[in-house]
């Protein structure tokens, strides 16, 4: 039997409840710290790490997000609003301490109630652990969606997985990657309310018996997911939301005959095997999308959620009328797709509702974002694994591709090509389901994450189902929240914008445009220049106290962090390294603008070519870096364990932001938004929502080069001819040249010969060859702009003032508005 979490005490319920508001003045924040120290962490200041005071000051703070937190579910429940359920395999949520802060305005009071108390707030917050949920832009984008809604108000949860182990933490270790396991909970985790009574039992295997039109999923193995709760507080408004992830518990706790016959690890096996399920996040590896285990992870955190959701819907409403109306799932890529048949599973076997009733409310409630075009990255199941690990979801998947290809045949005719097709099943090789196709069927609204991704999605993986159902397509650029990434990570042009423009950006980014008519204000430019310099030398600062690395202040800081993958095309950046490299050493003053290159990202623990590159910008750090002839001309740092924490030091710092992926191959890029917004200027292609950016900051201040993303499928048709474009170009042979002669690695001078092998002799699918002289000569742009710094730091302000559509707030809203039909709660 499923467990139901339990229901409340009745007669508590109707007894007047008298509790404390706590107040959020100096002495009250000072006492309440306090209390929480000595009562709850159970220290005194003699005893108390710094460690202790954190947790101490979190549950502080966290006492005066809950009375808001109750508010918003009563509210909700009085207005039966439309609840909001965005499902999602990640959220990188990074910190929590500052950003409730933030939210609740009470960084200065808090920051001075511990410096009462001895404590210095910087350094105590400087100690959370991020929670890396994610590995990268998904994750992260999901991060920005949950505070964006809280803040407008738009009510929902988000539901995802309580791994134990979240991205993994990068050292580099003789140049390469090594990584180490992020068990980030080993202090305790002060910010979730872990909620033991709200348990859903998830089942595995088994199989189906038919009774009639009834089926029944018999002789499982069953999970238990356990609910964790966190606070989503939203910025300048009492609305919170909820961060529900799910834990794996065992059903049994330990298995009683094995520990009566004395096998004790037999008698814990079977706990540990259950348990694993929400142990450690999977890396954003494309290549291993068939191992079992993810498939029960996917499962696990549907089943749950969508058991969740439901229960919530019932307590207040009778029948599934209204369902569609108050409830809309989102899906976040395919990764959640297995909630469609779960929810179809839940009216089908438990509800009773006919296959056309139940399918209809399903594409009522279902909404999918997609975020690769990659084909090597869409999610297929195989049908054995799925039918052995799920058999009753393979049915009913089974049974939605017979009512779709049946239907299809009705309205286009007995099209054998088209049914193979759009099938649900991929007949040709081992046979499996593609999760994406099922998530296009079961949802009202596709959409893709920036103009060029949505327009190139119907054209290439969803052709068919666009012409079949165009209106169900469409974009929603994707955004980013100013609170954590301006308001947070850059106080010095946070409060210069204060200053300028008044502090309503923090709610409403496009408050930023009234910026543009004191771009002329030489002061204006002056106080930009000044921001910008002190988060350089706090970016510098940091580096030497984290990793003993000396930079110049002085320099063009030149930023490409994000994960590494080929796509990205962090290789392209090092070859103009080499080429810088060479022309300081060759033709002596050619190079006159000092610049720090700044590398920041992890490789999937698979991906092989990603690590080897990573080890390369470490070689040929090192060798520059140790050039005597170089100077501080130019300096290569490679900045270890790429997070969110780390993305709040380093971005504000840019000058230059490296977005260079071959044209068509990054759907969105959120970094890119992230580093325009803090005042640096873009080098990059018309990718993903660089396309964009360029619109709202002007064609003359952002550095385009490089092949279009038609330009790039055309130059795919006709044949990419590395070795002629080598040919063709004596500086760029040289600094090819120097990838296998071993002049970065002369311990192991093949090291890289596999590089050049693929740049030059196969010619990679990035085909970043193409695009080298492009990006070279662009990069000689960029030197002659930063020698006229006043015209710089214009354009760096002008887009600053352009950035206004690239918060997540307007992303959210258009989401609300268009796909969710979700109100504003009513305050
Ligand atoms: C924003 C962000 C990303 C995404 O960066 P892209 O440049 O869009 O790939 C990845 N990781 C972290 C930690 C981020 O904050």
């Amino acid at each position: 039997m499923t467990p139901e979490p339990k229901p409340p005490i009745p007669e508590a319920a109707n007894v007047p409840f008298v509790h404390d508001t706590p107040p959020h003045d100096v002495a009250a924040l000072k006492r309440a710290i306090s209390n929480k120290l000595m009562f709850q962490i159970g220290k005194d200041p003699r005893s108390a790490q710094p460690v202790d005071w954190l947790h101490a000051a979190s549950y502080a703070v966290r006492d005066l997000m809950v009375e808001r937190w109750f508010d918003t579910t009563h509210a909700r429940n009085e207005q039966d609003a439309k609840q909001v359920y965005y499902l999602s395999m990640e959220f990188l949520i990074g910190r929590a301490f500052t950003n409730a802060l933030l939210a609740m305005e009470i960084t200065e009071p808090l920051r001075q109630a511990l410096r009462e108390l001895g404590v210095d707030m910087n350094a105590i917050a400087d100690l959370e652990p991020d929670a890396a949920l994610g590995n990268g832009g998904l994750g992260r984008l999901a991060a920005c969606f949950l505070d964006s809604m809280a803040t407008l108000g738009i009510p929902g949860y988000g539901y995802g997985i309580r791994y134990d182990y979240g991205m993994f933490r990068q050292t580099i270790v003789d140049g390469r990657q090594v990584e180490t396991p992020d068990y980030w909970l080993t202090d305790g985790n002060p910010w979730e309310f872990p909620r033991p009574e709200v348990v859903y039992r998830v089942q595995f295997g088994g199989h189906v018996i038919k009774e009639g039109d009834r089926a029944r999923w018999v002789d499982t193995h069953d999970v238990e997911a356990m609910a964790y709760d966190t606070i989503i507080p939203g910025y300048d408004t009492t609305t919170t939301n909820t961060l529900r992830l799910w834990s794996a518990k065992a059903t049994k706790e330990i298995d009683l005959g094995a520990f009566n016959r004395g096998d004790y690890f037999g008698a814990v096996e079977q706990k540990n095997h259950s348990e694993n399920v929400s142990r450690v996040l999977y890396p954003d590896d494309s290549t291993d999308a068939g191992r079992e285990l993810r498939l029960h992870q996917e499962y696990f955190f549907c089943s749950a959620s969508v058991q969740d959701l439901m229960r919530r819907y019932l307590q207040t409403h009778t029948g599934f009328d209204q369902f569609a109306d108050k409830v809309s799932i989102h899906l976040n890529d395919t990764h959640p797709v297995l909630a469609i048949p779960e929810l179809m599973r839940l009216f089908l076997d438990v509800h009773h509702l006919p296959f056309n009733d139940a399918w209809r409310i399903c594409q009522g409630v279902f909404s999918y974002t997609n975020h690769t075009l990659m084909s090597e990255a869409l999610e297929t199941w195989p049908i054995d694994m799925l039918g052995r690990v799920l058999p009753r979801h393979l049915q009913i998947i089974l049974d939605i591709n017979a009512y779709f290809l049946t239907r299809l045949t009705q309205k286009h005719g007995h099209d054998v090509n088209l049914m193979r097709h759009v099938s649900l099943v991929n007949e040709s090789g081992t046979r499996s389901v593609r999760m994406a196709y099922l998530a296009v069927l079961a949802s009202h609204s596709v959409n893709g994450v920036s103009k060029l991704h949505s327009e190139l999605m119907q054209q290439s993986i969803f052709a068919d189902f666009a012409k079949l159902w165009p209106a169900r397509f469409n974009n929603k650029t994707n955004g980013i929240t100013q609170r954590r990434w301006l308001a947070l990570a850059n106080p010095p042009l946070a409060a210069l914008l204060d200053k300028t423009i008044g502090a309503h950006w923090r709610r409403d980014l496009s408050e930023l445009a009234k910026l543009r008519p004191l771009l002329g204000s030489s002061d204006l430019v002056k106080e930009f220049q000044g921001a910008k310099r002190s988060n350089k030398a706090r970016f510098a600062a940091w580096l030497k106290t984290h990793h003993g690395v000396t930079i110049p202040v002085d320099a063009l800081y030149d930023v490409q962090v994000k994960r590494i993958h080929e796509y990205k095309r962090q290789l392209l950046n090092v070859l103009h390294v080499i080429t810088r490299y060479l022309c300081i050493l060759e033709q002596p003053g050619s190079v006159t603008v000092p610049r720090v290159v700044i590398f920041s990202g992890k490789a999937a623990s698979a991906y092989h070519m990603a690590k080897l590159i990573i080890q390369l910008i470490n070689d040929v750090a090192k060798t520059i870096n140790n050039d005597d002839r170089v100077g501080d001309l130019l300096k290569v740092v490679f900045v270890p364990n790429y997070s969110v924490s780390a993305a709040e030091v380093i971005i504000p710092a840019a000058d230059l932001s490296e977005q260079i992926s071959t044209a068509g191959t990054e759907a969105s890029g959120t970094g890119n938004m992230k580093l325009a917004l803090n005042g640096a200027l873009t080098i990059g292609t018309l990718d993903g929502a660089n396309v964009e950016i360029q619109e709202n900051v002007g064609a003359d201040n952002i550095f385009i080069f490089g092949l279009t993303a038609g330009e790039v499928t055309d130059l795919r048709m006709t044949g990419y001819q590395p070795n002629a474009i080598v040919g063709a170009n004596p500086e760029l042979a040289r600094v090819l040249e120097t990838l296998r002669d071993g002049r970065f690695s002369p311990e192991e001078p093949h090291r890289y010969q596999s590089i050049y092998d693929l740049l030059v002799n196969w010619g990679d699918h990035y085909m970043l060859l193409a695009d080298y002289a492009s990006y070279i000569a662009t990069q000689s742009k960029v030197d002659a702009l930063y020698r006229k710094p006043d015209e710089w730091a214009k354009k760096a302000l002008t887009n600053v003032a352009g950035m206004g559509p690239f918060s997540s707030d307007r992303t959210i809203a258009e989401y609300a508005e268009q796909i969710w039909h979700a109100k504003p709660l009513l305050s």
